[in-house]
């Protein structure tokens, strides 16, 4: 069994989305086994979204490629737009309460991630979280100088997974407990 850490950022808890979001995961068989509300300081949300050149190439290079499709070529490197990205998630994400819960299960990163959908919700797949509860585009983020409201983050591998449920949750806060479905799910 996997864990993975799963935030409904300040748009889905301030959009009443809470019970929505967390019985899509319930329902697919996955247990939440810790769970809190904060508003989290600047300093926590610059950790969780830490300046690794690898992330803040693979943001930007999202970023430029949606931009190409409509024809716009941004002057900005990978890493410019990376940086430019991060500090908007900063500033957003401890601008409101967030919750915070660690999500137990089979394969629960790989399972949690199809469930929540694709980065932009405006192509996101219509079943999942970000497809079905918003139309948010890059195009409108970026006009609008924040980042997409895309409801939710989740870890997006292994390693990923484990430092970021370490920087979230003390060791006391991860709860072990029986689901009472578990025999009949797995
Ligand atoms: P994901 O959350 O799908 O794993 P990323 O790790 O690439 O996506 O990006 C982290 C978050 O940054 C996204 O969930 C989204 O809120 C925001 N974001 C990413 N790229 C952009 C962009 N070009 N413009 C605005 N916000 C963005």
């Amino acid at each position: 069994m996997e864990r993975t850490l799963v935030l409904i950022k300040p748009d889905g808890v301030r959009r009443g989305l809470i019970g929505n979001v967390i019985s899509r995961f319930e329902s697919a068989g996955l247990k939440v086994c810790a769970i809190k509300m904060l508003v989290p300081s600047k300093e926590l949300v610059s950790r969780h979204y830490a300046d690794n050149e690898d992330w803040l190439r693979s943001v930007g290079s999202k970023a430029k490629k949606s931009s190409e499709a409509k024809g716009i070529v941004l002057k900005e490197s990978e890493i410019e737009l990376g940086q430019k990205v991060r500090s908007r998630l900063i500033k957003y994400l401890s601008s409101g309460p967030v919750i915070c819960m660690a999500i137990e299960g089979n394969e629960s990163i790989f399972a949690v991630r199809k469930i929540v959908g694709s980065t932009e919700p405006k192509s996101a797949d219509p079943s999942s979280i970000r497809g079905s509860l918003s139309t948010d585009s890059y195009g409108l983020a970026d006009s609008s100088d924040r980042p997409i409201k895309n409801i939710i983050h989740a870890s997006e591998d292994y390693a990923t997974a484990s430092a970021e449920i370490k920087l979230w949750f003390s060791e006391s806060e991860l709860i072990e407990y029986k689901r009472a479905d578990e025999e009949i799910v797995y």
